[in-house]
């Protein structure tokens, strides 16, 4: 017998109908002899709606409150599911956050998952329920409820396939696996059969919402191998494991993150201790940069320009205006950042020349560029990043 945790998302729970196709899928893995654990999210555009009442009542909410709201979403998924799985006739309980032994610190709206106390669920299993846990929310040290961060699902059921040492961890999703692109942005987008912890890292952090990056930095750490799959259609999907036991791709992926805005600081010192000024005070506020590029120093002044998630722009810049005095602050929240990675690319040369070669043939400017040894970002206008994203992808996938 093993243990099989099973995630589903928000569009496979999203209606009645969907909600029994997900309590097929449990029941008839249990009924092979299995332990089952399920993770749910919240339904089709729950959390996306909860965010919209928010606003309508208050805007700058407290994120606690936020939490409270917000995890509201992933309670009526669970206990519609357990009913679903009820009236096809087998045991089953539905369990909050709390409930499910999930304690996080206390980072509001952004949680970090400090352990999962595994009694209850252990318990529950003995008595051959089938579980379904709510994803995307905990409990911290205060008993208040806490959530994960948007997409944080993916990342309560790795945690609980690693605490519970689960044989199997699925995460089912409405696309049948990882592809080389968003398979809904770019239509010749093939599936990977298979894709190691770090590449899907970068993907993931990159722009590929497939999986929450937290999940796949989760599962490498404690070597639980994942699938993803479809749950409405009933073929293999994808699985992300361990990279020595796989072919290294050039290239695994295209990914393209929207979620960024670009900061220039025009007229710093040119001197020692003038990046240190500005990238401390930001890091103090937890604002965390990506690209960073400097300008060579001209009568002793640079510019420093850098990339921020956009959701942090108006606090980085309220913290600029106050550390120099005699420096210009420009801003521009209309950018993408289009990457390409791949685990190849560490011993091939001229993977990111063929990128810049394809984005010139589609006369689309570079602002910006980053590397490391398995990613090449590359920083662009946000009405270019589509076309940027489908241009790559077919120069290092070329249609047949
Ligand atoms: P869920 O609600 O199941 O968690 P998400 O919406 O979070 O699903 O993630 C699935 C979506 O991720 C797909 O519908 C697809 O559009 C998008 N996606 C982005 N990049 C990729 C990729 N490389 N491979 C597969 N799907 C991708
Ligand atoms: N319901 C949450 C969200 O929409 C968590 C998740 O779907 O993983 O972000
Ligand atoms: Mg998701």
């Amino acid at each position: 017998m093993s243990l099989i945790v099973q995630k589903f998302g928000g569009t496979s729970v999203a209606n009645a109908e969907r909600v029994f196709n997900v309590a097929r899928i449990v029941t008839d893995t249990y009924k092979k002899g299995n332990d089952v654990v399920v993770v749910v999210s919240a339904q089709g555009d729950t959390t996306d709606d909860l965010i919209d009442k928010a606003n309508e009542i208050n805007p700058n909410a407290s994120r606690r409150e936020m939490d409270m709201l917000l995890a509201s979403g992933e309670q009526i998924s669970i206990a519609l599911l357990a009913m679903a799985i009820q009236k096809l006739g087998f045991p089953v309980v539905s369990l909050l956050g709390w409930q499910a032994g999930f304690k996080t610190n206390s980072t509001y709206s952004a949680a970090r998952i400090k352990r999962v106390e595994t009694d209850r669920l252990k318990a529950e299993l003995d008595k051959h329920n089938i579980v379904v846990v709510a994803g995307f929310q905990g409990v911290n040290q205060y008993g208040d409820m806490t959530t994960l961060g948007r997409g944080g699902s993916d990342t309560s059921a790795v945690a609980i396939a690693a605490a519970m040492k689960a044989d199997k961890c699925q995460i089912y999703t409405d696309v049948d696996g990882v592809y080389t692109a968003d398979p809904r942005k770019v239509p010749t987008a093939t599936k990977l059969d298979a894709i190691s912890y770090d590449e899907m890292l970068e993907l993931a952090t990159l722009g590929a919402q497939v999986l929450n990056n937290r999940s796949v930095e989760m599962a490498k750490k404690y070597s639980v191998e994942l699938e993803v799959l479809s749950s409405l259609t009933n073929v293999p999907g994808t699985i992300v494991k361990e990279a020595t036991r796989m072919e290294k791709m050039l290239i695994s992926g295209v990914a393209k993150d929207t979620n960024v805005a670009r900061i220039s600081v025009i007229g710093v010192p040119d001197e020692p201790g003038t990046a240190f000024k500005l990238f401390s005070r930001l890091s103090a506020k937890d604002i965390n940069v990506d690209i960073i590029l400097q300008s060579v120093g001209r009568d002793g002044t640079k510019d420093i320009t850098f990339t921020v998630a956009a959701g942090y722009l108006k606090d980085a810049l309220a913290i600029l205006n106050d550390t120099f005095d005699s420096a210009q602050v420009i801003y521009d929240e209309d950018v993408a950042k289009v990457s390409i990675v791949g685990a190849g690319m560490e011993t091939h040369a001229g993977v990111a020349s063929k990128m810049f070669e394809a984005l010139y043939s589609a006369q689309i400017n570079i602002q910006m560029i980053a590397t490391s040894e398995i990613k090449v970002s590359v920083l662009i206008a946000r009405e270019d990043a589509d076309r940027a994203v489908r241009a790559i992808h077919n120069a290092f996938f070329p249609e047949n």
